[in-house]
């Protein structure tokens, strides 16, 4: 145990924390005593375990105290001392009591208006039933539970009852007790507490700030990008849209009044976490923007810590993501599954695409690109093999489009995408001219074409 009485004053004290040597006079002269039994405890400040108390002779009926792992013990401390940060307003107890269910917990945080959370660290294997009683009893008492497992409790065979422990409103976590306490793989002293609905979930303020920072840098840089190129046009940042509490983040009003905005999902990265996606916010947002007459853009963003890729969304159909390479910002588009395009985000216009008719944000460089080759009707491909020198030649191979030398040298090549439409066309060869061309596979809604040239300057 962490924590014992003294009998004089009553009282706590911390194994682990304080003068070791006033800790282990106090334990001599037998002042310090266990809390359920009142009987002295020692004192035990080896090498393996943290500074700890043990019963002189185990009379003690309390079970809670046997055979505590150094691991718990370390896991119960680095707990504490987090949610001492995360909470300074509210007390953080160890192996604190609680009558309802005369049980002690291995932490209780008591807040400020009286509501209380448990933390159990259960490192070794409990038996469901048993977990589930546990959890009953602190549901009965009001207090909320969390559970931090050092085990795959997802194993667990005894599903009946399982179904029943995870109906709690208190999900169940992962707890690793290694150099470092991860919950949920996030870092102890990463780790934040959210309530969204009846769940309480467990975030990396790492994440968290990563994402806001990203948003941030982003829609600043967008802002700055847009202002340059659109300089007739009125752009804020931050706008009320109406009389209701929709902010756009970047609201741009073009000369002749057609309204734009674009606006940022992932800014509440962890108010989008609760429904996965976000797709239902997003969906009760974009009636503001429709009843205001203003086209609407979503971007999410990819954004990394620690070199891990976080991104919110990106299987949820959303069109636009932007990431930072290196000092600049690149736009990831999915207009279509026939379209995908990156672009500096320098690059940035907004568009509207004929065929289509909607406004997009598109790739300056792509659409004049594409107008060219419309304009003239073909598209020359003038690269050299690398081992060779010779001019490389194009063809189909499993349907995707490649360079190739008659040395054996094969390169990828860029799909184009159609000047009208956007769709990706899609290599073919013309025996009546002897020559490949582009074909949109819009097809036949879409006729454009474009014919391909090869070592053309
Ligand atoms: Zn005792
Ligand atoms: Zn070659
Ligand atoms: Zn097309």
């Amino acid at each position: 145990m962490l924590v014992a009485k003294n009998a004089l004053t009553n009282e706590t004290v911390h194994s682990f924390k304080g003068d070791i040597e006033k800790l282990k006079k106090l334990s001599k002269d037998k002042i310090l005593v266990c809390q359920e039994c009142n009987s002295p405890v020692i004192l035990k400040s080896g090498k393996v375990k943290i500074a700890h108390f043990a019963h002189k002779n185990c009379e003690c009926t309390y079970t809670y105290w046997e055979n505590e792992s150094a691991d718990h013990m370390r896991a119960k401390i680095d707990i504490k001392e987090r949610l001492e940060v995360l909470y300074p307003t509210s007390s953080v107890y160890i192996e604190y009591k609680v009558e309802e269910t005369n049980h002690r917990s291995d932490i209780m945080v008591v807040h400020p208006d009286g509501s209380k959370w448990a933390f159990e660290v259960q490192l070794s294997r409990i038996p469901v039933k048993e977990l589930l009683e546990r959890r009953t009893l602190y549901q009965k008492a009001g207090v909320v539970d969390f559970w931090l497992m050092g085990y795959d409790y997802n194993k667990s065979t005894d599903f009946s009852v399982w179904k029943d422990i995870r109906g709690y409103s208190t999900n169940l976590n992962r707890i690793t007790v290694n150099e470092a306490i991860l919950i949920n793989s996030i870092p102890i002293n990463n780790i934040l507490i959210m309530k969204l609905g009846k769940e309480y979930w467990i975030y990396n303020t790492e994440v968290l700030n990563a994402a806001k920072d990203s948003y941030f840098e982003a829609k600043k840089t967008l802002f700055i990008i847009l202002k340059k190129k659109y300089y007739n046009a009125t752009i804020s940042m931050d706008t009320q849209i109406e009389n209701n509490n929709e902010v756009a983040d970047i609201l741009l009003t073009s000369k002749n009044g057609t309204k734009f905005a674009i606006n940022f999902i992932y800014k509440n990265y962890h108010d989008l976490f609760k429904s996965q996606s976000g797709h239902s916010e997003i969906f009760i947002r974009e009636v503001f923007y429709k009843n205001a007459n203003i086209n609407v853009f979503w971007i999410s963003g990819v954004y990394f810590v620690n070199s891990q890729e976080y991104y919110l969304n990106r299987d949820y159909g959303f069109k636009y993501f932007i990431t930072k390479d290196k000092d600049s910002f690149i736009i990831e588009a999915y207009y279509t599954n026939y379209y995908q395009h990156k672009f500096p985000a320098e690059n940035i216009i907004i568009n509207k695409v004929g065929k289509v008719s909607t406004f997009m944000l598109e790739d300056e460089k792509l659409i004049s690109n594409l107008k060219l080759y419309k304009d003239k009707g073909y598209i020359t491909y003038n690269k050299k093999c690398p081992d060779c020198n010779k001019t490389l030649l194009l063809k189909r191979q499993y349907n995707n489009p490649i360079y190739y030398c008659n040395c054996g040298y094969e390169q990828d090549v860029d799909v184009l995408n159609c000047p009208d439409c956007r769709y990706r066309m899609k290599l073919k060869y013309s025996k009546a001219n002897i020559r490949h061309y582009w074909q949109c596979t819009n097809y036949p809604e879409c006729l454009a074409d474009i014919d391909v040239r090869i070592g053309h300057k």
